[in-house]
C-alpha cells in the first residue's frame, strides 16, 4: 500500500508530523483505507487483525484513559480466565468497537507503534473496519441512529419554520425529553442542538454562487475563500458561519457559499456507513472541486467536517484528484487567518480586549496537526490570555446523545469542565459546537461562546 500524507500547508510545520512522535524515530503516515478490498470485510482477516492489535493494546495499555473503548478491551482481557487476549469470546470485541467514536486520539497523541512502525497500529481505523464489516454484513441500524446521522436530512425538516420553533419548544421541556428517551433512546439530559427557522444559506444568500470577486494573494493563500455551512452551522448555528463570514471579510477576505451542499458525510462515516459517504462525497467534491479551480480556497467553522475533506476522504480515495484537490485547497479558519498574518494579512487594530479566556481544543481540530492556531490569534488581541484545555469533550458527534453511552461521555467530559470551573475565566470557548455545549452543560457556571464569536466582538463588527 502506498503512503498518504497530510497537506502541507506553509503555516502547518507538523504537516509532516516530523519529530512530534513518542517513542517513533520515523515520521507517522497512514496507509489509505482499503475499504474495497475483499479482505476488509473478511470474517477471518478481521478477527485475525483485531486479536493482533488488541494483544499489542494489552501489552502497552498506553491508552486508558482516553476513551471507553481501552477500558472495555481491557476489562474483557483482565476477566478472561487465561488473562490474555486468546481467551476473550469474538463477542467482546465488539463492545470494544462499540465504544470507538474515531476521535483518532489515540492514534495521534499516544501510539508508538503507528506506521511506518512494523507493528503497524492504527486503532481507529481497524474500529472503521469493524463498523463497516458489521453493516455489510447486514446489521440492523435502529432509528436514532439512522436518524441521528442523518444531519442535512434532519436539519431541512426540523428547520421548517414553525416546525424549528416547536422541536425547540419540545426539546427545551423535561416531558418532551423524556418522551425522547423513551421513543427514540436519546439522552434526557444530553444536550441537544436548537434548530434554526432561517439558515445560515438564506441568511447570507447573496453569497450563494458568487464569483466575481478580487483577492488578494498571501503566502500560499488565494485570498478568497469559500465556506462549507456544514449541516450545524446552516441549520443549527447560523451565526457561527455569519461569525466567520464578518471576519473574514473584515480582513479584506472576499467569502462565497457553495451553490449546493451536502452532509460531509462525517456523521455516516463515524458510523461505518463508507457507501454513503461516498454518496455525499459525490455531490460535494466536484462542486468544490469546481471553486477550487476558479482560485478559491475553502474552509468551515466545524473541525469534524474540515476533517472529514483534509484526511478522511483522501484516505478513503487516495487516487481521486479532485479529492486531493479539494484537500490541499481546505483550511481550519484560524489556520487560513494565522497563515495571512505572517504575511501581514491580518487586522489587529482590536477594539476590545477579551480577557481570560478557558479554550478547549477538539479532538478532530488536534488531529489536524495544525497546532493552537485558535488560541494563537485570539491572544493577538490585547489584554486576552487564552487557557487550552488539550482533552476530550466525550460529545464526539453521536456518542453523547445515545442514552445507552450519555453517562461514560460525561465521565469523559467532567475532567475538562472541572477545568474550566477553575479557569475562573471571562469566557469559555471550543472551536466545536457540541463540544462546547456538553463541557457548558457538565460545568458549574460556564456559558459556550465559539471563538469565531469573540474574534468578531474584539473587532467590535
Ligand atoms: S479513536 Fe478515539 S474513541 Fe476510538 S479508540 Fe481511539 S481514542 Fe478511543
Ligand atoms: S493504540 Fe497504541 S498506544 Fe494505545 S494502547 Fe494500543 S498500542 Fe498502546
Amino acid at each position: 500500500m502506498s503512503e498518504i500524507k497530510p497537506p502541507a500547508h506553509e503555516d502547518n510545520p507538523t504537516a509532516s508530523r516530523e519529530g512530534v512522535r513518542e517513542g517513533s524515530l520515523d515520521a507517522p503516515m497512514r496507509y489509505p483505507l482499503a475499504w474495497r478490498a475483499p479482505e476488509f470485510t473478511d470474517d477471518e482477516a478481521l478477527y485475525a487483525e483485531m486479536q493482533r492489535i488488541f494483544d499489542i493494546c494489552h501489552g502497552c495499555r498506553r491508552c486508558f484513559s482516553l476513551c471507553n473503548a481501552f477500558p472495555t478491551l481491557f476489562d474483557a482481557i483482565d476477566e478472561s480466565d487465561t488473562g490474555e487476549i486468546d481467551a476473550v469470546p469474538r463477542e467482546a470485541y465488539w463492545k470494544v468497537v462499540d465504544h470507538c467514536y474515531l476521535c483518532d486520539m489515540c492514534y495521534m497523541t499516544k501510539c508508538p507503534y503507528v506506521p511506518p512502525h512494523e507493528w503497524n497500529v492504527d486503532f481507529p481505523h481497524l474500529m472503521l473496519r469493524a463498523k463497516y464489516k458489521r453493516l455489510k454484513d447486514g446489521a440492523k441500524v435502529s432509528f436514532r441512529d439512522r436518524m441521528l446521522a442523518s444531519t442535512d436530512l434532519v436539519g431541512s425538516l426540523a428547520g421548517i419554520p414553525v416546525v424549528a420553533e416547536t422541536v425547540n419548544a419540545v426539546n427545551g421541556t423535561k416531558w418532551g425529553r423524556k418522551l425522547l428517551e423513551s421513543t427514540l433512546g436519546v439522552d434526557a439530559e444530553a444536550p441537544v442542538p436548537k434548530y434554526a427557522s432561517k439558515s445560515a444559506r438564506r441568511r447570507l444568500k447573496d453569497k450563494v454562487g458568487r464569483k466575481d470577486v478580487a483577492a488578494e494573494p498571501a503566502g500560499e493563500t488565494r485570498g478568497k475563500v469559500l465556506v462549507f455551512t456544514t449541516c450545524y452551522g446552516n441549520r443549527n448555528k447560523p451565526s457561527i458561519v455569519e461569525d466567520l463570514v464578518a471576519v473574514f471579510e473584515h480582513n479584506g477576505i472576499p467569502t462565497a457559499l457553495p451553490t449546493k451542499e451536502r452532509c460531509c458525510g462525517m456523521p455516516k462515516f463515524e458510523m461505518g456507513d463508507l457507501e454513503s459517504v461516498e454518496k455525499l462525497k459525490e455531490t460535494n467534491i466536484p462542486e468544490l472541486y469546481r471553486w477550487v479551480q476558479d482560485g478559491w480556497d475553502l474552509t468551515s467553522p466545524i473541525p469534524s467536517c474540515v476533517l472529514m475533506f483534509k484526511q478522511e476522504l483522501p484516505l478513503m480515495f487516495p487516487d481521486d484528484e479532485q479529492v486531493i484537490a479539494v484537500r490541499d485547497a481546505f483550511y481550519d479558519p484560524f489556520e487560513y487567518l494565522m497563515i495571512r498574518h505572517r504575511h501581514g494579512k491580518l487586522r489587529t487594530d482590536f477594539k476590545q480586549p477579551l480577557g481570560k479566556i478557558a479554550y478547549q481544543v477538539p479532538c478532530h481540530q488536534r488531529v489536524q496537526n495544525i497546532g493552537l492556531k485558535t488560541r494563537d490569534l485570539l491572544q493577538l488581541v490585547p489584554e486576552t490570555k487564552v487557557q487550552a484545555i488539550e482533552r476530550c469533550s466525550g460529545h464526539d458527534g453521536t456518542y453523547a446523545v445515545k442514552k445507552e453511552y450519555a453517562a461514560t461521555s460525561r465521565k469523559i467530559g467532567r475532567p475538562v469542565a472541572r477545568q474550566v470551573d477553575n479557569a475562573k475565566a471571562d469566557h469559555f470557548t471550543s472551536d466545536c459546537p457540541m463540544a462546547a455545549e456538553q463541557i457548558a452543560s457538565l460545568s458549574e457556571a460556564a456559558k459556550a461562546t465559539s471563538p469565531l464569536e469573540l474574534l468578531r466582538r474584539a473587532y467590535g463588527i
